[in-house]
């Protein structure tokens, strides 16, 4: 039987990463083909295409490398060349790059993105594993129109959903409700369904958004200084079910009257946010006020999908559609 195809983007992160003796510590080092090289069998399951794209720690991805990270996957997976892609990562990014990618390429064929938690001079080096679960599940049928999907630590998450939840641990990527699924045996084994992921059609995204989190006692400098200077969107992670402190929600009500678009959402990391409480700088005030409520979603999620959004051109009303 004929062997799937799958093109494996190489960006950087732990995944390729060793200790520079200089240096004493982890850098981007080896290219796609080493990092292959350590994936042992991986001819049984695939054939491969390796695709060099960069060799970047993920703090340092940008929104041009993403726009051009994009534009390189729709050009693979048009055509009958590749059954599925793969795009290894660093793990610090690796959940806005996922999700900016579900939300922005419409494809039914399986994308997935992994990383590693360990670089290859550390004693159990996860890239070669989570490079095998990543293939594997980029050729699996039960990967088709599922968006992308985040593979490490053999567990198979919705990019819109998971985060990185830990600094060390293999088992880092959570979702609120579970993997979609794990890799066992090289095969993708689904635990529930999705639905379908959301999709916005643009090629362009906006830069002027913010994340801001809030903390007791706020003032509103910081959102004041990016309403001044052009920011066109900011994404507040609020206190509890969507509440702020008195000082910011003042900075707030000023952006709303300069046409800065809100989203709400939650510094918890888990739950909804809502219009439970009426106090002054409350949910329900803002939501009056035209803050958009961001429901469970991560700050960092958030602001991605705000920037694709309003890259997209849509107004207020089709935000708050979106969210
Ligand atoms: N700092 C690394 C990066 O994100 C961490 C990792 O890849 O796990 O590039």
């Amino acid at each position: 039987m004929k062997k799937p195809k799958i093109c494996i983007i190489f960006t950087g992160g732990t995944i390729s990463m060793t200790v520079d003796k200089n240096i004493g510590a982890a850098i981007p080092s080896l290219s796609g083909e080493e990092i292959l090289s350590k994936v042992s069998n991986i001819d049984k399951i695939a054939d491969i295409e390796v695709y060099n794209f960069s060799e970047i720690p993920s703090p340092h991805m940008t929104i041009d490398k993403l726009l051009e990270l994009r534009e390189i996957i729709m050009k693979k997976l048009t055509g009958d060349e590749f059954d599925g892609l793969v795009v290894t990562h660093g793990t610090d990014s690796l959940e806005e790059t996922a999700y900016f990618l579900d939300l922005t390429v419409k494809h039914w064929k399986p994308i997935v993105v992994v990383g590693a938690m360990r670089n290859s001079s550390e004693l159990g080096y996860d890239g070669a594993s989570n490079l095998a679960s990543g293939v594997c599940t980029a050729t699996s049928k039960h990967a088709i129109d599922k968006g992308v999907l985040v593979v490490l630590n053999n567990e198979v998450n919705l990019a819109s959903e998971v985060t990185k939840t830990n600094t060390l641990s293999l088992n880092t990527f959570r979702s609120p409700y579970g993997p979609i699924g794990i890799v066992d045996t090289n095969e993708l084994i689904l635990y529930r369904n999705s639905s379908s992921p959301q999709f916005i059609y643009t090629d362009d995204v906006e830069r002027n958004v913010e994340l801001i989190k809030t903390v007791i006692d706020m003032d509103d400098k910081l959102l004041r200084f990016a309403v001044d200077t052009g920011t066109k969107g900011i994404v507040i992670e609020a206190m509890g079910r969507g509440n702020l402190p008195l000082k910011i929600f003042e900075g707030v009500k000023y952006a709303l009257s300069k046409g800065v678009i809100i989203v709400i959402v939650s510094r918890c990391g888990a739950g909804r946010v809502f219009e439970s409480y009426g106090y002054e700088g409350s949910g329900k005030e803002l939501v009056e006020l035209g803050a958009i409520m961001g429901g469970e979603m991560q700050g960092v999620k958030a602001r991605i999908k705000l920037m694709v959004a309003l890259g997209a051109g849509f107004n207020q009303e089709e935000i708050k559609e979106l969210f």
